[in-house]
C-alpha cells in the first residue's frame, strides 16, 4: 500500500477544502488535499459568489449592512437556536475573506441582493463573460492556483474512506487513488469538507423524510454522498441534524426556454391541492420560504397560476421581478415554451380554457378553485384581505386560456451533521474537540436552524470559504503545537 506523510490532510477540494488548504499552508503547515472528483471546486463551480459583510463594495455602494445588523438579523431568524460564537466569527471574518480572495486575483462585480427583500451581501465573482451562473468557478481556480503556489499537494480522483485514529487522536486517513489502489496518508490533522449528502437519496430519506425525485427535487452536484459525515461520526464527532438547504423549483423547466420558469416564478396566484391560497405571494422570490410553504401542503405541491391577460402583460412589459439568476425580463418565447412542455408530455404544466377545467386537470375540486379565483379577483379591485399582498402584484385572472405549473420543494443539497465549535474543531458528545479533527463547509453547516437564510445571500458559499479558513488556521496551529 502506498503511503504518504504530511501534517494536514484536507478531505475534498470544494470552496471549504480549498480555502482550508490555502490558509493552513499560509500558516506554515504541510498540506495534502484528497479530492474524489477529477476537478476541484465542488458545487461552488455552479454558483456565483460568497457572502461578505462590511466589505469595501458595500461601503462604496452606500449599502447599510454591518456585522452587528447581520448578526442580529441572523440570530432572530434562527431563534438563537444556533452557535452565536461561530456566526459572529464567520461574519466578522467575511469582509477580510473577500480581500484575501482578491489578493489571489479574484475580482468581484460588487455586492448584490438575491431578491428585493434580501440584503446586498452576495459578492458575485467577476468573469470574462459577465454576471451569470458558474462565476464562482473563477474563485475556485484562483484558490487552486494559490494552494499549488504554496506547495500544497493535490491528489485528484482520490476519495477518502476513513479517518485513522490512534490514542483518540487523528493519525492519518485511508483513501483510494485513481487506480483504485488503497493509500494511507499519515497526518496529525484532518479537515473534513465533503459538501454534505445532497445526492444520497437514502441518507436524505432517513435524515429528513423527503423522497428525492418525488417530493424533493435536489439540484446538488453528483458525488455528494455524505462520506465526510460518516467518517466524522465514526471518528467520534457528535451527530447533529442533517437538513436540506431548501430552494423551491418549478419542475421540468430545465429543458424549456427560461421564460417558462420566469413567468411561473413571479408573485402570481399560488394555490394548494385544496384550491386555497397558502401565502402572500410577494415572498415567492425567497425560494426557501416558498419551499417551506410547499412542503407543508398536501402531496407537497402548489400551483402557480396565470391567465392569458397576465401572460400578455408579462410578454409586453417584461416580468415584474428579475434576479441575478433569472436576469432576463423578456418572456416573449413563453408560448413556445409552454407548447414544448405540452408536446413533451411534461406533467408539471397545465393549460385550460376555463378555471374549472384547469382545476380538474390539476386534481383540485373545481368549485374550490373557482371560489378562490373569484375572491382573489375581488382583492385585485381593493386590497388583499387574506394575505396582504402588495397591490402592484394583484392582477385578476379572468381570461382564458389559463396556465399553471407545479411548484415543488427543491434543494442545493444538505447542510449540517458534524458538531463543530467556533474554531471548526469537530466536537464529541461532551462538546470536547476530537484531537486533530476539523470540519468546514456544508458538512458542518449547522447554522441555519430549520431554514436556509436567504435574506443574507451568498451565505452557504460564504460559510464554506470562511469556515474553511478557520479550520485551516486551527489545524495549522494544532500541528505546530
Ligand atoms: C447550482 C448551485 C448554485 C449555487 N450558488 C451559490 C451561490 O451563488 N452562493 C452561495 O453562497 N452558495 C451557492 N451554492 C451553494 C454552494 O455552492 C455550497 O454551499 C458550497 O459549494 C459548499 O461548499 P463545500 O466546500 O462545503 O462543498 P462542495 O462545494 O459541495 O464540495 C464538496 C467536495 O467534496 C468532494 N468529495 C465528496 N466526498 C469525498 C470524499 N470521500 N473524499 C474526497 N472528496 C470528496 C466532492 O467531489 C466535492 O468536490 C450553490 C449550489 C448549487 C448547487
Amino acid at each position: 500500500m502506498k503511503e504518504y506523510k504530511t501534517q494536514v490532510v484536507v478531505i475534498a477540494a470544494g470552496p471549504a477544502g480549498l480555502s482550508a488548504a490555502v490558509q493552513a499552508a499560509e500558516d506554515g503547515a504541510e498540506v495534502i488535499v484528497c479530492e474524489k472528483a477529477a476537478a476541484v471546486g465542488g458545487a461552488a463551480n455552479m454558483g456565483m459568489g460568497p457572502l461578505g459583510i462590511g466589505t469595501k463594495y458595500q461601503k462604496q455602494q452606500m449599502i447599510d449592512i454591518s456585522v452587528e445588523k447581520a448578526f442580529h438579523m441572523f440570530m432572530e431568524y434562527t431563534h438563537y437556536n444556533v452557535d452565536a460564537r461561530l456566526i459572529k466569527k464567520y461574519f466578522e471574518q467575511s469582509a477580510d475573506t473577500i480581500e484575501w480572495l482578491e489578493d489571489m486575483g479574484v475580482e468581484f462585480e460588487g455586492a448584490f441582493r438575491y431578491f428585493p427583500k434580501s440584503e446586498a451581501t452576495w459578492h458575485i465573482v467577476k468573469t470574462d463573460t459577465g454576471i451569470g451562473p458558474r462565476a464562482a468557478s473563477f474563485m475556485n481556480k484562483a484558490l487552486y492556483a494559490k494552494a499549488q503556489e504554496l506547495g500544497v499537494t493535490f491528489l485528484l480522483e482520490t476519495p477518502v474512506k476513513k479517518i485513522i485514529m490512534e490514542d483518540g487522536k487523528v493519525a492519518g486517513v485511508l483513501a483510494t487513488d485513481k487506480n483504485g489502489e488503497e493509500i494511507t496518508i499519515k497526518c496529525k490533522a484532518a479537515i473534513i469538507a465533503t459538501g454534505g449528502a445532497g445526492s444520497n437519496k437514502e441518507l436524505i430519506k432517513e435524515e429528513t423524510g423527503f423522497t428525492h425525485g418525488k417530493d424533493l427535487f435536489s439540484f446538488a452536484i453528483p458525488g455528494l454522498m455524505g462520506e465526510g459525515l460518516r467518517m466524522a461520526w465514526e471518528a467520534g464527532a457528535d451527530k447533529l441534524p442533517v437538513r436540506i438547504e431548501m430552494a423551491a423549483s418549478i419542475e421540468g423547466t430545465d429543458e424549456l426556454p427560461g421564460s417558462v420558469a420566469n413567468v411561473f416564478g413571479q408573485p402570481n396566484l399560488l394555490v394548494n391541492k385544496h384550491g386555497k391560497r397558502v401565502m402572500n405571494e410577494d415572498y415567492m422570490q425567497n425560494v426557501t420560504y416558498l419551499a417551506n410553504v410547499v412542503s407543508h401542503q398536501k402531496d407537497k405541491v402548489c400551483f402557480s397560476i396565470v391567465d392569458s391577460s397576465i401572460v400578455k402583460y408579462y410578454v409586453r412589459n417584461g416580468v415584474d421581478n428579475v434576479s441575478l439568476v433569472r436576469t432576463n425580463p423578456d418572456v416573449s418565447d413563453f408560448y413556445e415554451g409552454i407548447e414544448l412542455a405540452q408536446d413533451n408530455g411534461n406533467p408539471a404544466f397545465y393549460i385550460a380554457d376555463t378555471v374549472e377545467q384547469l382545476a380538474e386537470r390539476m386534481g383540485i375540486h373545481p368549485d374550490a378553485l373557482v371560489d378562490t379565483v373569484d375572491e382573489y379577483n375581488d382583492y385585485c379591485e381593493g386590497v388583499d384581505e387574506e394575505f396582504f399582498k402588495e397591490k402592484k402584484y394583484l392582477r385578476p385572472l379572468s381570461k382564458g386560456p389559463f396556465y399553471a405549473a407545479q411548484v415543488r420543494a427543491g434543494g442545493y443539497g444538505t447542510v449540517g451533521g458534524i458538531r463543530i465549535n467556533e474554531n471548526c474543531e469537530a466536537c464529541d458528545k461532551d462538546f470536547e474537540p476530537v484531537p486533530g479533527l476539523y470540519a468546514a463547509g456544508a458538512d458542518s453547516c449547522n447554522i441555519y436552524d430549520d431554514s436556509y437564510m436567504f435574506l443574507l445571500p451568498g451565505n452557504s458559499m460564504g460559510y464554506a470559504v470562511n469556515t474553511g479558513r478557520i479550520a485551516g488556521m486551527s489545524a495549522a496551529e494544532y500541528v505546530e503545537e
